[in-house]
């Protein structure tokens, strides 16, 4: 594993970041009641809001003032252009974001009824997210000071990330999710790995959390939703508490306390400062609507801070 820290070196004093991942649109329905099959009901409202575990962190990490390239494939369809305006709009370079010819983009098919959500999601674009295609960004991998990927795309695409990052000696950070295993040779080439409770269980199936803390020191941090991010740190289990706010959804929590994390550690902060610098960001991001829709500015978390 690496821990090189990189710092900053961008001529603008900026972190540069890489982020390989999902780019998607999440279609949400509000309805007060679920159809059944074979069933129609009216709905009340529609709405698209660009979404993806990749595209998400993307976002936040732009916000939060880094450099950010992202590797990522949209659908040659209007979602797909709505996806890059989305980026564009949010200062995230999309030079390697390509459509795919005679595809569609990745979407989340979301109903919100009854009190809870029911999602359908079809990857389509994010599947080509190969490992050739990947490697046309070489060059930008290897200059970063952290890189950043998640499980919405393909598993041998995370290997070869895993595997350039290592011998390039660029920090690398996980995000397993959704969850599924990650192989011994992946964790042994990643820098940091960041799964909720649920994806620690199944990332390191037959571990307690206790014993796979113990054996990832300072790399497995283990989000605890409001109560902040639990780690072993050679020593002692640790647990850095997050903010006290008023949630209002915390859709993206994840992916903003893993852009805020990589953007300070890209910047050369301390583990425990870039936890508690995630912790703010993710708990501002919790007190508004939507994914992106809460993920705060540099400033707004300064000022919290
Ligand atoms: P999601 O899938 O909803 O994006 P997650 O399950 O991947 O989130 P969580 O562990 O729920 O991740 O949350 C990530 C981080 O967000 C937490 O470690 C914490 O910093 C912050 N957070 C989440 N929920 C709250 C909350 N209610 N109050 C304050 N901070 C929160």
């Amino acid at each position: 594993m690496s821990h090189t820290q990189h710092p900053a070196s961008t001529a603008s004093g900026k972190a540069k970041v890489c982020v390989i991942g999902s780019c998607s649109m999440d279609l949400v329905v509000t309805s007060s009641r679920r159809p059944g099959a074979g069933e129609t009901v009216l709905g009340e409202s529609f709405k698209t809001v660009p979404g993806g575990k990749g595209a998400n962190q993307a976002v936040a990490a732009a916000r939060l003032g880094a450099n950010v390239t992202m590797i990522g494939r949209v659908g040659d369809d209007h979602l797909g252009k709505a996806i890059l305006q989305n980026f564009k709009d949010n200062l995230v370079n999309t030079d390697y974001v390509e459509p795919v010819t005679d595809m569609e983009s990745g979407t989340a098919h979301i109903i919100l009824a009854e009190g809870d959500n029911s999602i359908i999601v079809v990857k389509a674009a994010n599947d080509h997210v190969t490992p050739e295609y990947v490697a046309q960004a070489i060059e930008v991998i290897q200059n970063s000071d952290i890189v950043m990927i998640q499980q919405e795309i393909p598993e041998e695409t995370v290997a070869y990330v895993s595997e350039i990052c290592a011998k390039a000696n660029v920090p690398l950070l996980l995000n397993p999710a959704p969850a599924r295993h990650v192989s011994e040779a992946v964790i042994k080439n990643i820098s940091y790995i960041t799964p909720n409770e649920h994806e620690a269980s199944i990332v390191f199936e037959g571990m307690t959390l206790e014993q796979a803390l113990r054996q990832y020191p300072n790399i497995l941090f283990v989000t605890e939703g409001s109560n902040g991010v639990r780690y072993y740190d050679g020593e002692q289990e640790v647990v850095v508490p997050t903010y006290k706010v008023d949630a209002v959804d915390t859709t993206g929590a994840g992916d903003t306390f893993n852009a805020a994390f990589g953007v300070a550690l890209a910047e050369g902060q301390s583990l425990q400062d870039a936890i508690r610098f995630g912790n703010r960001a993710a708990s501002l991001s919790v007190t508004k609507f939507g994914a992106q829709g809460g993920m705060p500015t540099r400033q707004e978390v300064e000022e919290q801070l």
